[in-house]
């Protein structure tokens, strides 16, 4: 049976229930991260629970309970569910308001975890991926972007338009026609030993498997830099990568049916990044 952690409570998933009436159902009105825990330790829990609160401050949204209550009780979840290699959900809502935007009267922020089954991860070589060119674009450094919101309308159509092609991610661009991210990941290319991704400036989201990457690239002999970029800057790299905490890094090995260079500095990167995740509590 499957628990999940409701405002505190360990409940069956079937039985932990929502209002209609809540703000993320309505409006997308919530917060929400995702993390992947290894050997029953949630990797990067600071800079996941920074970034909530983080985003939770610049919507106003007062969070409903501690990070020390949050911690114990995913720790407590994960024991519950028997589950040691996972993905941990935490969502946070405003919660129930008057009718209408605004969020007056919403006092009671709601919050849930909940564990899902991490996908194995081949330690000889990432994932890969085929990406197309979202059709729908971000407004230019779109100010509300870094926040993890749960209102993801954009992302999901676009994931949607990926799939219908055949590919397995989608590559967002901003209405000047700059690479941000993927729809569920951010983007990074090589060029001999330098290591580029967008800055969050430009409206991606401050990824924590991303500032991860960028912290163990100078071991590996890389200069990291942030850096705009154009689909065609893509095409011509040694290599193209995504970063996302569920799959770690993964290999774009082609952008709108083109075949991407594949680069080994992909596979070392994710090598270190693997050893980095599997060194003990973090
Ligand atoms: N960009 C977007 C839009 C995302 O939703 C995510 C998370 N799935 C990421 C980037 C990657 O962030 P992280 O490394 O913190 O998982």
């Amino acid at each position: 049976m499957n628990v999940v952690c409701l405002n505190g409570e360990f409940l069956p998933a079937e039985e932990a229930k929502v209002s209609i009436f809540d703000r993320s159902f309505l409006y997308g009105d919530g917060l929400f991260e995702t993390l992947r825990v290894y050997g029953g330790h949630p990797f990067a829990w600071t800079e996941h629970l920074d970034r909530l609160e983080r985003s939770a401050g610049r919507m106003g949204l007062r969070m409903p309970t501690t990070r020390d209550t949050l911690r114990s009780m995913s720790l407590e979840l994960l024991r519950r569910n028997g589950q040691s290699e996972a993905l941990l959900r935490i969502q946070v809502s405003r919660g129930q308001g008057s009718r209408g935007y605004s969020p007056k009267g919403a006092e009671s922020p709601i919050w849930v975890v909940s564990t899902h089954p991490a996908t194995p991860q081949d330690p000889a070589q990432p994932t890969r991926w085929r990406l197309a060119t979202a059709s729908m674009r971000l407004a230019v450094s779109d100010p509300l972007n870094p926040l993890k919101s749960s209102s993801k309308l954009l992302q999901v159509l676009a994931r949607a338009e990926a799939e219908s092609q055949g590919c397995d991610e989608a590559l967002l661009l901003d209405t000047a026609g700059g690479v941000v991210e993927g729809s569920s990941s951010n983007v990074f290319w090589i060029l001999g030993n330098r290591l580029l991704t967008p800055p969050v400036e430009s409206g991606a989201l401050p990824g924590i498997t991303r500032d991860a990457v960028l912290r163990i690239a100078p071991d590996l002999g890389f200069i990291p830099r942030e850096s705009r970029c154009t689909p065609d800057d893509l095409r011509a790299a040694d290599g193209v990568f995504l970063t996302l905490s569920s799959l770690e890094l993964v290999t774009a090995t082609a952008l709108d049916g083109t075949p991407l260079r594949e680069s080994p500095g992909t596979r070392s990167l994710h090598e270190a990044y693997q050893r980095q995740t599997r060194s003990g509590p973090h």
